[in-house]
């Protein structure tokens, strides 16, 4: 069997696979203090465990080992999740940034299967993202930031730090500070979503998150037409299919992809 997670900011998942189905999906208040966040995975290890899989919210290390930065789950940083992960299972395990793991869920099992070249946006409390290239993570030496483009010079100061991201005019932990109405939120989400389509170059892109409850695609994809000149047409913009389970089926690709 396989173990998936999906240690988000506010929730993480723990559940088990056979390499088909995804089951006994547990979901818990991410801990703040790693050691409590451990005692979580320790419930699962009287089962017989080959290799473990998950997405965690933030920037990992080089070697993928560990998260180094997060605004919203600071007691995991630059602790040896994937080391104490091994230990705990006795097995070979895969660490990656949680979008970017709903991005390959979504690409290999959701809205974009059949689908070359997947862009992914996750619009919830920030903004996350990942290019998915024939069912793959497409390689990358940073990770992908779709959120921290800036698409107003001089503009809203971001939690990174800098001014004017996509974030700061569309994701939920702004909207109450700038007051944002959804119509807003839609044209400048259109902007980012230009910004990245000519960039990525996408066959499709795949909007998730808890905001796009709140917003209506419609009015995105009109302002992404208008805005988008330089090709004939826009990609299909579309929402994401697994919303909250799209990281297990990420990190159930993950472990595929290893084999
Ligand atoms: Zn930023």
């Amino acid at each position: 069997m396989y173990l998936l997670f999906d240690i988000g900011g506010t929730n993480m998942r723990v559940a088990v696979s056979d390499g088909a189905t995804i089951t006994q999906t547990k979901i818990f208040p991410t801990p703040a203090d790693f050691g409590a966040g451990l005692d979580i995975f320790k419930q699962f290890a009287d089962q017989e465990i080959e290799k473990v899989a998950g997405g965690i919210a933030g920037p990992l290390d080089k070697n993928k080992t560990m998260l180094i930065k997060s605004p919203h789950i600071g007691g995991w940083v630059q602790k040896p999740l994937k080391q104490k992960l091994t230990e705990v299972f006795d097995a070979k395990v895969y660490l990656e940034n949680d979008t970017a793991l709903v991005a390959l869920g979504e690409a290999n099992y959701g809205a974009g299967v059949g689908k070359n070249i997947v862009a992914y946006l996750g619009i919830g409390t920030g903004v996350g993202g990942a290019r998915i290239v024939n069912g793959r993570i497409d390689e990358n030496s940073l990770g992908f930031e779709p959120g921290h483009q800036i698409i107003v010079p001089d503009g809203n100061l971001c939690r990174c730090g800098g001014k004017g991201h996509l974030e700061t005019y569309v994701a939920g932990a702004y909207h109450d500070r700038n007051q944002t109405n959804r119509d807003e939120v839609a044209k400048y989400l259109a902007i980012g979503l230009n910004n990245t389509i000519v960039h990525w170059s996408p066959d499709i892109v795949i909007l998730g998150g808890g905001v796009m409850q709140s917003i209506s695609i419609d009015k995105v994809r009109t302002y992404l037409k208008e805005t988008l000149t330089i090709f004939p047409h826009a990609p299909a913009v579309v929402p994401s299919q697994l919303r909250d389970t799209a990281g297990l089926f990420g990190a159930l690709t993950i472990i595929k992809q290893s084999v």
